[in-house]
């Protein structure tokens, strides 16, 4: 595991003095994060990294995984499509099983942190639990991108919302008509995770000769679950396009997570889009295949994130930490990552995305400096100790009125 200290020589000393400087001050110290899937996805992906570093810094952090059965997460996952505006239907039997789920989970988890963290809607009832006379402060984080939630379930996710005392978005325009505080934290990556840390051009090759791949030809890359935001059919499209005039590889690389039952269908429909096409490969990561992300990523021409919608896009830093030009659509939180034709490409529709990557595949100097001016960003705007700092803040804030009072 990553010592805190570690980070020094990447964001300088003064950024992690400033982080034991903080959380010596965060009491109570217990704070309990509750999500819905251990693997998959990038709430998992930030947890696994942030739990163990809050724990160095003094503060008794856990993290609980809710459970459930295939019916909770298909309802779950048609509550995720909801808010992100799709049209479905969440009946009045979906909503009290949803219910039931997450009051078997709250009966077996022990909800007595000074502080609960409890991530996106899957377990968002568990507040449901809350005494006020236990002095738990709570704290809803939604990571997915609400610019244009469907009404009638946000409208039944914010009675539960407002049972907190603080939701946390990831960019400004996720914000809510709600009753109480709301605050802005971006996610981050981890510069020395397995996904992110430096790697050897014989590391990379390696891991392109596994998966078939030429390493002398251009590489087009998009890294996601197979998940229909993520829209693989639509970067096939492109793919298909741009290679009527110029010669590149596609990787299409991803995996599922346990909350996501639609994972497989997606993936059967990309390799049917592919049309047996020997450029295409379309590669099933299982779960931890961090160095085979970091390898694919870095092995890449070009990074794609043709999402319909995004809470963050974890991906888009990754690329961008790894000095790849991206183009990502300009949707949710990607645009916090890319200032378009500064640090990537940021476009709204096959057409344009395939006008660009061609481009940039054709335009080498050009896709350099979009990549290294977006690196630069993630470094001062992006990292994980920059997020461990405004958690920390967070958690502060929520002690702070009381403090003033009894002063
Ligand atoms: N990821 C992974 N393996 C995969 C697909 C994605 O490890 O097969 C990681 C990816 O590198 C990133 C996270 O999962 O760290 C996805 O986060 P993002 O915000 O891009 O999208 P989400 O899946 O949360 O919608």
């Amino acid at each position: 595991m990553q010592n805190i200290n570690d980070y020094m020589p990447v964001v300088g000393h003064s950024v992690i003095n400033e982080l034991y400087l903080l959380a010596e001050r965060v009491q109570p110290r217990a704070v309990h994060n509750v999500n819905s899937t251990a693997v998959g996805g990038g709430v998992a992906e930030i947890l696994t990294r942030m739990v163990p570093l809050l724990r160095q810094l003094g503060l008794n952090a856990k993290w609980d995984v809710i459970k459930g059965n295939d019916k909770f997460f298909n309802i779950t996952k048609s509550i995720h499509n909801a808010l992100h505006g799709a049209d479905v239907r969440i009946s009045k039997e979906d909503w009290e099983y949803f219910l039931e789920v997450n009051r078997e989970n709250a009966a077996e988890m022990d909800l007595s942190g000074d502080i609960m963290f409890v991530h996106d809607p899957q377990p968002i009832a568990l507040i449901e639990q809350r005494t006020r006379r236990d002095g738990t402060k709570w704290i809803w984080r939604c990571h997915i991108d609400v610019t244009n939630p469907q009404k009638d379930v946000m409208d039944f996710l914010r009675t539960y919302v407002e049972k907190y005392d603080s939701a946390v978005f990831s960019a400004p325009a996720f914000g809510q008509e709600m009753g109480i505080a709301q605050v802005l934290i971006s996610p981050s990556i981890d510069p020395l995770s397995d996904k992110n840390k430096e790697l050897s051009q014989k590391a990379v090759d390696a891991v392109l000769e596994r998966f078939g791949i030429d390493k002398e030809r251009r590489l087009v890359t998009q890294i996601s679950r197979f998940d229909y935001l993520k829209d693989p059919v639509g970067v096939i499209r492109v793919y298909q396009k741009v290679k009527k005039h110029i010669d590149c590889q596609l990787v299409l690389a991803g995996g599922g997570a346990t909350d996501d039952p639609e994972g497989l269908q997606v993936l059967e429909e990309a390799k049917s889009a592919a049309a047996g096409d020997p450029d295409v490969h379309i590669i099933f990561l299982p779960a931890g295949s961090d160095i085979e992300v970091n390898a694919l990523q870095r092995a890449s021409t070009v990074v794609l994130q043709k999402s319909l919608k995004e809470g963050f896009g974890l991906t888009v830093a990754e690329a961008l930490w790894k000095a790849k030009p991206v183009i990502a659509s300009a949707v949710g939180g990607i645009p916090l990552q890319i200032k378009h034709k500064y640090s990537g490409i940021l476009t709204y529709s096959i057409e344009g995305t395939a006008h660009y990557l061609k481009q940039l595949l054709h335009e080498p100097g050009y896709a350099k400096a979009l990549g290294l001016n977006g690196r630069e960003h993630i470094k001062n705007n992006f990292l994980i100790t920059r997020h461990i700092r405004d958690y920390l803040l967070l958690f502060l804030s929520l002690y702070y009125e009381q403090d003033v009072v009894s002063l």
